[in-house]
């Protein structure tokens, strides 16, 4: 017979409610179908057709024989110290990518990729140093979140914060983390509210001006790092076309909500951007839009020529800009001792303790 449906891999999970309106249309059936199965596969976490107890009998028979739900497999897990987990998840096409499940009281924060490597080629970065393999799909992006809360029993309704700042620069690979975010918080599924999905940048201006257009849309941050052109270039290469200036006009051109601020990250590496001046440098950029920093020390990883700073250097400069009014907080990076950390998607783990 003949196949109905335009599903060349076969597998309806990680569907927006667009594709699955098509796929309803071309199998005869009613448009809002299309909306149970999504509330069905998004929502209650369904896998089996027969789960499907808001549909007819004779629809999970159709719906059986042409797709199955199929998350993506869980290949590798490392857990860390502080009860983050690190997942290396298997693609369809053999590639594999990495995300990160962290638990707290009353909610997660799952760390997600946007691509398999990055292109950025940011100096301190294990995924910098892969290079790019290829742009992750929006299905794939919703199925490491799914295959995450599926394989972590994450409770229904429970908070989940949602950070793209995986491997990957996300704004070079912006409609499909759109799609990605439509999907996600939409309200018939997870609806995971727009103010709990942050979009990491490394910088790129167009890309910033490009999310600023749409509505509803994540939060923005950018991961900063240094305060010179001089030293930023040197680590994050996207800076020698988009520097500080054009940097910081783009994001006080951004279009923030009520009470909305950037986030800017900025990972303090031992002599590179650690001193006293960065501190003073750091405070005037953050002060011309709408912002929040969160210092953050630098991870080291095998191969890497950057070391961490001093705790009396962090400190120092938590303090310094507290006193100058920016809203601040050192954040130590979860899962460091995995090689889940900002900066160590890359595959390090392979021989390590697996769940
Ligand atoms: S820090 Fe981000 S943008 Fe830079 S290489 Fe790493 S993943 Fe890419």
């Amino acid at each position: 017979m003949e196949s109905l449906l335009p599903l060349s891999s076969g597998n309806a999970a990680g569907m927006s409610l667009g594709e699955l309106n098509s796929l309803c249309q071309r199998l005869g059936e009613a448009k809002y179908r299309a909306a149970q199965i999504f509330e069905g596969m998004y929502r209650h976490r369904w896998r089996d057709w027969n789960q499907f107890s808001n549909l007819s009998k004779d629809l999970r028979g159709r719906l059986a024989s042409e797709a199955r739900v199929e998350w993506l497999a869980i290949e590798q897990s490392v857990v860390s110290s502080d009860a983050s987990v690190k997942h290396t998840l298997k693609l369809a096409d053999g590639c594999e990518t990495e995300c990160v499940y962290m638990p707290y009281e009353n909610r997660a924060t799952l760390c997600i990729s946007s691509q398999v490597g990055c292109a950025m080629a940011c100096s301190f970065c294990a995924t910098g140093a892969m290079g790019i393999k290829r742009n992750l799909t929006a299905a794939e992006m919703v199925g490491q979140v799914m295959s995450l809360v599926i394989h972590h029993k994450h409770p229904n309704g429970t908070p989940i914060n949602i950070v793209f700042m995986g491997m990957g620069e996300p704004l070079h690979n912006l409609g499909h983390v759109m799609d990605a975010f439509f999907t996600l918080s939409h309200p018939k599924g997870m609806a995971v509210p727009p103010w709990r999905v942050t979009v990491s940048t490394s910088g790129l201006v167009p890309g910033i001006a490009r999310l600023g257009e749409y509505n509803p849309r994540p939060r923005l941050a950018l991961s900063l790092n240094a305060t010179s052109d001089d030293v930023r270039s040197k680590i994050m290469p996207v800076n020698s076309v988009w520097g500080l200036e054009k940097l910081a006009l783009a994001l006080r051109s951004f279009p923030l909500g009520p009470d909305e601020l950037i986030t800017l990250e900025y990972v303090l590496i031992a002599g590179y951007s650690d001193s006293a001046e960065d501190a003073e440098r750091l405070s005037r950029f953050a002060g011309r839009f709408p912002s929040k920093i969160n210092l953050i020390p630098y991870n080291s990883w095998p191969g890497s020529a950057f070391s961490s700073p001093d705790e009396a250097d962090l400190n120092r400069m938590g303090r310094y800009l507290a006193e100058r009014g920016h809203i601040v907080s050192i954040r130590r990076s979860r899962g460091q001792d995995i090689g889940g950390a900002c900066g160590q998607l890359a595959f390090h783990n392979r021989s390590e303790r697996a769940i």
